[in-house]
């Protein structure tokens, strides 16, 4: 039917989150409505951590189970208005509006405690998997900003949080103005 068309045209087929496409053209709205509303907006890039090593050890098959759990553990976490998307292969985009970024970084917290949580195992075989773990960037959209400037700001703290450890969040500081507000006053 049309519906499901459109419905296929808009969905990642492995892990029925939004797909690339979809994430781009929603960002570009909700960035333009932010930037016109005076909202804010966070956005956070999320990557498995090694994930390489699950499809060396065990195969594309339970690597494709893995990127289903972590979807389905961000899925159940995005608060209702948020987009939550399949960024790339092993990587996944939460758009957050009128969010703000200590909001969004609790968020990213929470996803990184819940992934990390499961012992997972092979469905077919109950063999052991173990833990998985995910890093996260953070980063809050900024006047006049456009979104491929956001979505390379999330990255960038993405990366930091794979460079300094991974299991982590880092959350871009430059865009964190009422934690740095707070602070000063305490
Ligand atoms: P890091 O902690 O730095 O993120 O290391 P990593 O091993 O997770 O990252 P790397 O980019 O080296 O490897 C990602 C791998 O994800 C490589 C690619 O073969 C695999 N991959 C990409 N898409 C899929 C997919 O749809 N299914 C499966 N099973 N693997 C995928
Ligand atoms: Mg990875
Ligand atoms: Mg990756």
């Amino acid at each position: 039917s049309v519906r499901q068309a459109t419905l296929e045209a808009v969905t990642d087929g492995l892990t029925g989150l939004a797909n690339r496409r979809h994430f781009d053209r929603v960002l570009a709205r909700q960035v333009r409505e932010a930037a016109e509303a005076g909202h804010s907006l966070c956005l956070i890039m999320c990557d498995i951590d090694h994930f390489k090593q699950v499809n060396d050890t065990w195969g594309h098959g339970v690597g494709d189970q893995v990127i289903r759990y972590v979807a389905t553990t961000l899925r159940a976490l995005a608060p209702p208005t948020a987009l939550a998307a399949r960024y790339g292969g092993e990587e996944y985009a939460l758009l957050l509006p009128a969010t703000n970024p200590a909001a969004a970084q609790a968020v990213a917290q929470e996803l990184c405690e819940r992934v990390r949580t499961r012992s997972l195992s092979r469905k077919s075989s109950g063999d052991i998997i173990g833990v998985v773990t995910v890093s996260s960037g953070v980063a809050s959209l900024e006047g006049g900003e456009a979104g491929v400037s956001l979505v390379k700001r999330a990255d960038a703290c993405l990366y930091e949080a794979k460079r300094t450890g991974r299991n982590r969040v880092v959350t871009d500081l430059a865009s964190q103005p009422a934690l740095t507000e707070q602070s000063m006053r305490r």
